[in-house]
């Protein structure tokens, strides 16, 4: 099994790293000067990116990392990404420095977004944040709600790897949502701690977003109520979910 580390890049975009002794592989390389520069100080060989959709920001740097590493791209088969050399569409099972990686396709954000899936762990893009989730550009609430109904399947102590550093900004949301939820307000003073003190407030768990992320609680009474008096069509997962995100767009 792989360690796992974070590389911050652009404002607020995390590129996860997988070493295993000097082996490595990247999530999400929106840019490579990062990248190289740790592979550089860590003398660690590149083998293998995985990017989970075409946004720039997260595969920006793909062409650059390829071209002084011989690494295998595996990528969403219905998008544009640059250096693709694995074409992948969910369903598949792959091998990432010796560990066997699930592929999931997670369509919304856009539609051809897939989450990669390690033993204890899931990097999901742009997909699920920490307390909230991706912007629909592509998809329809309902693929994006089926797609996060899918990731709130999977075991709750699997640590959830997002690609941005959102968790502050969309905790308001969710308290603005939930103000009674206690574990929103706990997790509010956890998060602002890690912060203050300059440290991600990712990776978070599945039993963590489950209790604070609004986007997961579309069925619980509160989330319902409140997304009814933000224009919710009805009480269906898929119309309260809809209604949140677009609240949230505007929040
Ligand atoms: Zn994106």
């Amino acid at each position: 099994m792989f360690l796992v580390s974070l590389i911050p890049a652009f404002k607020d975009n995390y590129i996860w790293l997988l070493t295993r002794g000097q082996r490595a592989a990247v999530v999400d390389p929106g840019d490579a000067a990062p990248v190289l520069e740790r592979l550089r100080a860590d003398g660690l060989t590149l083998e293998s990116i995985l990017v989970t959709h075409h946004h720039a920001d997260h595969q920006g740097g793909v062409a650059e990392l390829v071209e002084r590493h011989a690494a295998q791209v595996f990528a969403p088969a219905s998008e544009s990404i640059t250096g693709c050399t694995r074409p992948l569409s969910g369903g598949e099972r792959i091998d990432v420095l010796g560990t066997p990686v699930e592929v999931i396709a997670v369509p919304g954000h856009t539609l051809g977004h897939l989450a990669y899936r390690a033993p204890g762990r899931l990097f999901c893009g742009d997909t699920l944040f920490g307390a909230g989730c991706g912007r629909l550009f592509e998809g329809t609430p309902a693929q994006m709600a089926a797609s996060l109904a899918a990731i709130a399947a999977l075991p709750d102590d699997t640590a959830i790897h997002c690609a941005h550093e959102y968790t502050e900004m969309n905790l308001r949301f969710a308290l603005a949502v939930e103000p009674d939820n206690p574990a929103v307000r706990e997790r509010v003073a956890r998060v602002a701690a890690l912060r203050a003190a300059g440290q991600p407030s990712v990776p978070s768990t599945l039993a963590d977003e489950k209790a604070s992320n609004p986007f997961l609680r579309c069925a619980e009474p509160a989330v319902v109520d409140a997304a009814l008096a933000h224009g919710a069509v009805d009480r269906s997962p898929t119309a309260v979910f809809a209604a949140l995100r677009a609240w949230r767009n505007v929040f």
